[in-house]
């Protein structure tokens, strides 16, 4: 079965947009992944096709309405699929989650507009609230473009060398060692030596300290999980 998302958005006209370009793109004209848009709108009761109204208690802004939603989503085939909300408050979206998501059947997900969306067809419908990150976007379009992206690269396939996923930045609770290529020296700047040596046993260890020097520094409660999970061994780099 191809891992299947039903993406249900007021902006059907965004998407695939970028997901239909490059690795996304090849994978999905390779029908690895499938996908497809419920315009929200067509579910609204009124002629003019709205389907947000004012905050109960007042307050700035549209609420998306729980009954528009709620049709909306109900006309969508589940099968086994994750129902999700991208939302601000939902738990954050991590490399792990994703490889959860990729190993499942595909995910239903839902993109909030305005301040946010009725709480009772949250509830009502069970919706797990994902956030991409602690920052306010306008709506979760691009989000939910961020968790299939996130995904579709996982699926069996999709990059190349499945090699070149494993030694990826959060596979392992660290951040990647930096990278380089052709030139040999580009502006003064020297490839450091270790890489063209052709000694495979430096090579990881220069790299491992790379990716620690760079966790420790950029992203000290990553460092301070992995030495909780590995131990005293790798305190020592
Ligand atoms: N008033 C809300 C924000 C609404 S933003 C609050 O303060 O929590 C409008 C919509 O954009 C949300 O319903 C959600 O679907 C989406 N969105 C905004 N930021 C997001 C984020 N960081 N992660 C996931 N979805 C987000």
């Amino acid at each position: 079965m191809t891992w299947a998302a039903t993406v249900l958005t007021v902006l059907p006209e965004m998407f695939p947009g970028p997901l239909g370009l490059s690795l996304c793109g090849k994978a999905l004209a390779e029908e690895r992944w499938s996908f497809e848009t419920i315009d929200i709108r067509k579910f609204a009761t009124t002629r003019y096709g709205s389907v947000d109204d004012t905050p109960a208690g007042g307050g700035p802004g549209m609420v998306m309405r729980a009954d528009i939603l709620a049709s909306a989503i109900d006309s969508v085939d589940r099968r086994d699929r994750p129902l999700v909300l991208l939302s601000p408050r939902g738990v954050p979206l991590t490399q792990a989650r994703a490889r959860e998501l990729a190993a499942g059947p595909g995910a239903v997900l839902v993109c909030g507009r305005f301040e946010g969306v009725d709480q009772r067809v949250i509830d009502a419908r069970g919706m797990q609230e994902i956030s991409v990150g602690d920052y306010v976007l306008s709506g979760g379009e691009l989000p939910a473009m961020i968790l299939i992206d996130a995904v579709a690269r996982l699926l069996p396939g999709v990059v190349g060398a499945d090699a070149s996923l494993d030694e990826e930045s959060f596979e392992h609770g660290l951040l990647e060692y930096p990278h380089y290529t052709r030139p040999h020296s580009w502006e003064g700047r020297e490839i450091p030596a270790v890489l063209t040596s052709g000694h495979h046993q430096r090579i990881r260890e220069w790299r491992r300290a790379q990716s620690h020097e760079l966790t420790k520094s950029r992203r000290p409660d990553l460092w301070d999980a992995h030495r909780r999970r590995t131990g005293a061994a790798s305190t020592k780099t």
